[in-house]
């Protein structure tokens, strides 16, 4: 089944709020010297715990670390697992949307029910990263034995 054929049902509000709080408090850790734009991030994975993570800036700008880069990181940390929910606060405390490379980061841990707050509500990974490339077409490249 491909993730635009499942519903997600939204989360009910009380799951939200430890999200936003987790990413509110991640801001503080931000590292934003040349943007001075901090960013917050947290994810509740599978098993019910919390990760978050903030954005790491670097003189040599491209080499920056988006917040989710950071969470993804602190959650490998911390023995890995799955995504099941995602949000992402501005300084103010507006949500953000995940990067486009974020968005693909937050791909590769996440499953057909992880939902993300978005500015526009609650939607799957599919809904903002549609038709991702991801680990199964690896998979199905290697299973097919083809080779050039
Ligand atoms: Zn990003």
């Amino acid at each position: 089944m491909s993730r635009s054929e499942t519903v997600t049902a939204p989360m009910d509000d009380g799951g939200w709020e430890p999200l936003r709080l987790a990413a509110t408090a991640a801001l503080a850790n931000a590292y934003v010297p040349y943007s001075k734009f901090p960013v917050g991030a947290a994810a509740r994975l599978e098993d019910g715990s919390i990760v978050s993570g903030c954005n790491v800036e670097n003189a040599s700008y491209g080499l920056t670390l988006c917040a989710e880069c950071t969470m993804i990181g602190a959650a490998r940390m911390n023995g890995g697992g799955l995504i099941t929910a995602f949000y992402c606060v501005d300084a103010q405390g507006e949500i953000l949307m995940p990067c486009g490379r974020c968005r693909q980061i937050l791909n590769e841990f996440s499953t057909a029910q992880t939902q993300l707050m978005t500015p526009s509500g609650v939607k799957s990974m599919d809904q903002v990263l549609p038709d991702a490339f991801g680990p199964r077409d690896l998979a199905r490249i290697a299973a097919s034995g083809a080779e050039h």
